[in-house]
């Protein structure tokens, strides 16, 4: 009797479960498990990991697939329900815009919240700041005031006083980028970096200039980053390290690993292509580019059209402004980010109506189609942990609720991402970025069905905000 009822309680309570992932290859790069299990999901947690069957109101059969952690992506610019609806497709629950960042901050939060398809956030922006202290014209990035003169003192210090009112609201660290504003002397980005000490968050930071030539190089703009990190003690994580360090992106992987070696905290990121992107009309464009990027004008992909430029209409496109793609980074670049285990991916990616840089679609099935699957750069395993445990990792020390994401475990948030390792691959290209990738056939955010045999769910918003502190 007493057995029949212990059998009793342990069917209910296994009936309980909304949603079982079945029979799929668990994969989850926090423990190392790699094994053949039935996740149970219980509103928005993970309730159950078992080898043994579990029973659900509904079942996915993940039989030859790899359910892993939600892809969590450091990097995304694209913050409406269109880029969502890609991120989605390529396994992201969480997009996070840190490097840009926004200002004000509770509004932003405010504008997403029950509206989100996936999960938000935003750092608070010194660039976005700056362009209001400075009157700047400029959409997204700066394009006169803030882009083409020094801050007052006064400037600097209204910027530094928006900056804190945005970690007073929570957001994710500071938003940081020194070559969209050149003329942001070594310690105005030194008093920003205070700041960050000081609240204990990190700074995401697309760092003064790229290239090799001197003065000005890479090097000489990540070793301001790194001085800064020990003069403070604030955490550095530089945005895109490929498209800054191009063919030196093995000496800027170096210096950092000494960074980190004596003790500092600084991370990186890059996304598996080997093009950048950026608006013509930004200060990007006001120096020797040529010469730092080692492209030229044929080098340059205008994004409206597709076309790529010449002397003529690269001039007649930077005076009515907008983006440009710059085949700029090689492709051993590129594969180097990729395989080494330290560089977390994120994309950097926006997609506005359809036109964008293919990033902003498929960086996350391309690393696991293109680098993992074809080109054998890195193990699925690692792959993962760069795209889960990594992101998380990088902001849970600020942020208790990214500790319950990017982690397959009993207890975390029900992001989960389901692939079929044999297929998955982006389709995004330069000249069609539109485009949804492939073999993802379920994605889950919060315990909620977004993606479901391999189509975006409609009408469903499970996406919520994350915050700094608690
Ligand atoms: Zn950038």
């Amino acid at each position: 009797m007493r057995f029949a009822l212990a059998l009793l309680a342990t069917t209910l309570c296994a009936q309980t479960y909304d949603i079982v992932i079945a029979n799929g290859r668990v994969m989850d790069p926090e423990s190392g498990l790699d094994a053949i299990r039935n996740v149970g999901i219980r509103g928005r947690t993970i309730a159950a990991i078992s080898a043994s069957p579990l029973q659900g109101r509904t079942t996915i059969d993940a039989r030859g697939l790899v359910v892993a952690p939600g892809f969590i992506d450091l990097h995304s610019h694209g913050q409406d329900d269109e880029n969502y609806r890609y991120k989605a497709r390529d396994g992201v629950t969480t997009a996070l815009e840190l490097e840009v960042g926004v200002s004000p901050v509770t509004p932003w939060y405010a504008e997403r919240k029950g509206k989100s398809l996936i999960n938000f956030g935003a750092s608070s922006g010194h660039i976005p700041a700056r362009m209001k202290v400075m009157h700047d014209q400029g959409t997204f990035l700066p394009h006169d005031e803030a882009a083409h003169r020094a801050a007052t003192l006064t400037e600097q210090h209204e910027t530094e006083d928006l900056i804190r009112k945005g970690l007073d609201e929570k957001a994710l660290g500071i938003g940081l980028g020194i070559a969209y504003v050149p003329f942001a002397t070594h310690p105005e980005i030194l008093n920003v970096i205070r700041i960050a000490a000081d609240r204990k968050v990190p700074v995401f930071v697309h760092i003064r200039s790229p290239g090799a030539l001197e003065p000005g190089s890479v090097t000489e703009s990540l070793q301001e980053m790194i001085a800064d990190a020990a003069i403070t003690g604030a955490s550095i994580h530089v945005v895109h390290i490929t498209s800054m360090a191009n063919g030196q992106t093995g000496l800027m992987l170096e210096m950092m690993a000494g960074a980190r070696k004596h003790g500092l905290d600084m991370t990186t990121e890059a996304y598996p292509y080997t093009a950048g992107e950026t608006r013509l009309d930004s200060a990007i464009f006001d120096g020797n580019w040529q010469q730092q990027l080692g492209i030229t004008f044929k080098d340059l992909q205008w994004v409206a059209t597709g076309e790529r430029l010449t002397a003529e209409t690269y001039a007649k496109y930077r005076k009515d402004g907008g983006f440009v793609i710059l085949h700029s980074i090689p492709e051993e670049a590129a594969r180097e980010a990729m395989a080494d285990p330290d560089v977390i991916v994120a994309s950097d990616g926006m997609i506005f109506n359809g036109t964008g840089h293919p990033r902003g679609a498929g960086t996350y099935a391309r690393v696991l189609g293109h680098y993992v699957r074809d080109e054998k750069a890195l193990t699925l395993m690692n792959a993962l942990r760069k795209m889960t445990i990594e992101p998380a990792r990088r902001l849970e020390a600020m942020s208790p609720q990214m500790r319950l994401k990017g982690r397959i475990k009993v207890g975390a948030d029900a992001d989960v991402t389901v692939f079929d390792p044999a297929r998955v691959i982006d389709k995004a290209t330069f000249e069609k970025p539109n485009q949804y990738s492939e073999g993802i056939p379920f994605v889950l955010v919060n315990g909620v069905l977004v993606v479901r045999d391999g189509k975006l769910v409609e009408g469903v918003k499970p996406g919520v905000g994350v915050w700094s502190g608690p």
